[in-house]
């Protein structure tokens, strides 16, 4: 309770000194007399710890107005801040019950106590004030941008469609990539069960984002489950183009494509130029490993991996030339220590437990929050090896 005197008394005296200019101004005889009584019990209330009284009072007292109506939207602010929400309405519906309130302050009052619904999760609520204020003149982009966010939690995705098309020519923000990811959504469900116009929703994905990925991965799954196995594969070359970074996820659906074509020389080679352009690709250089294993054995496989894992160390290629049975070989001792050096070197030994700065030497005063004794040194580089380690299996 305490606490929340701290928070609410300013904007007390603020309601006190705009209601006590507002009394100056049209009674110049009451300049110099004390401000009304009532404020001084709505005060009264808040300190003995009755807030619902004192709020009561301080907005029965603040005539709505251009002058006090900022005070109003503060003070719920405040309220849904402090997840008081049920508060914050009753200050919003008080201010849109006033008949004399201007248009734009009666459609911010619509928007906040959308937002109130929001917090409190009545979403139905809260999407029929936001489509109230859609049909008012000029309506905010905020009444736009929170049905969308509304129709993404009920993955209402046509819906969802729509008002980010509209969010798009109200705001000239690019909505393409987002609008991609619905028609995505909805195509990854319809895959799962007929997807009859699977292909339909794609094409429209593509059409708002051109380099959807993902859009691109379930195009070539839709091609996979007719055993179209060619298409397939064309579509998933084009990822490289899109965006190389999300290869990775494309590589095992090729592996089953070329396996299915009979055709793991092509691949083969397409790794080969692609280790080329991308020669920290360690996901290209596995999966080169293995389709080496698959058409030429382990012994091959390992012949590969081993001069490759020297020029570019990782985690993964070690646990992978270890699996192909390299075991017992001394050479892989050089080979780990370059893996475990890296990681040695890399790993950041001390971190703050105020602000999280990590770095590598110690700090009596953490250098980014400036406080003394915060920072500790930790065995990040140890557990990071560990996480590593789990990763890869
Ligand atoms: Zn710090």
């Amino acid at each position: 309770m305490i606490e929340w005197l701290f928070f609410l008394l300013p904007v007390a005296a603020l309601s006190g000194w705009l209601l006590a200019r507002k009394h100056y101004k049209h009674n110049p005889r009451l300049q110099g007399s004390a401000v009304s009584p009532d404020y001084f019990q709505g005060l009264n209330y808040l300190l003995n710890e009755q807030p619902d009284k004192a709020i009561e009072v301080f907005v029965r007292l603040l005539e709505v107005n251009s002058e006090t109506v900022e005070t109003h939207f503060a003070l719920a602010n405040l309220f849904r801040r402090r997840g008081e929400i049920d508060r914050a309405i009753r200050i919003h519906q008080n201010l849109i019950a006033r008949p004399n309130l201007p248009v734009a302050q009666r459609t911010q009052a619509l928007v906040e106590l959308g937002l109130d619904y929001m917090n409190a999760g009545v979403l139905d609520r809260a999407e029929q004030l936001f489509l109230d204020v859609l049909n008012k003149p000029s309506p905010p982009t905020e009444a736009f941008q929170q049905l969308l966010r509304i129709y993404q939690q009920e993955k209402a995705w046509p819906k969802a469609i729509e008002m980010a098309q509209k969010v798009q020519s109200q705001s000239q923000e690019n909505m393409g990539a987002l609008i991609a990811q619905f028609y995505c959504e909805m195509a990854e469900q319809q895959l799962k069960s007929s997807n009859n116009n699977v292909a339909i929703l794609l094409k429209s994905a593509h059409f708002h984002d051109h380099n959807c990925v993902r859009a691109t991965l379930l195009e070539a799954k839709l091609h996979m489950q007719a055993g179209n196995f060619r298409k397939a594969s064309k579509s998933l070359l084009r990822i490289e183009k899109q965006d190389h970074r999300f290869l990775q996820e494309a590589l095992p659906l090729l592996l089953d494509c070329y396996l299915q074509m009979n055709n793991l020389k092509v691949f083969n080679n397409w790794l080969d130029a692609l280790l080329v352009e991308y020669p920290n690709m360690t996901s290209a250089r596995l999966m080169l490993t293995h389709v080496i294993q698959l058409q030429q054995g382990s012994q091959a496989a390992q012949d590969y991996l081993y001069p490759q894992l020297q020029k570019h160390p990782s985690v993964e290629g070690l646990h992978r030339l270890i699996s192909l049975g390299e075991q017992s070989n001394p050479m892989l001792v050089p080979l780990i220590k370059g893996v475990t050096d890296t990681l040695v070197r890399r790993g950041y030994r001390y971190t703050c437990k105020s602000c999280g700065f990590a770095g590598k030497s110690m700090h009596w005063q953490c250098p980014g929050c400036k406080q003394w004794g915060s920072v500790q040194p930790t065995e990040i580089h140890l557990s990071s090896l560990e996480t590593l380690l789990e990763s890869s299996k």
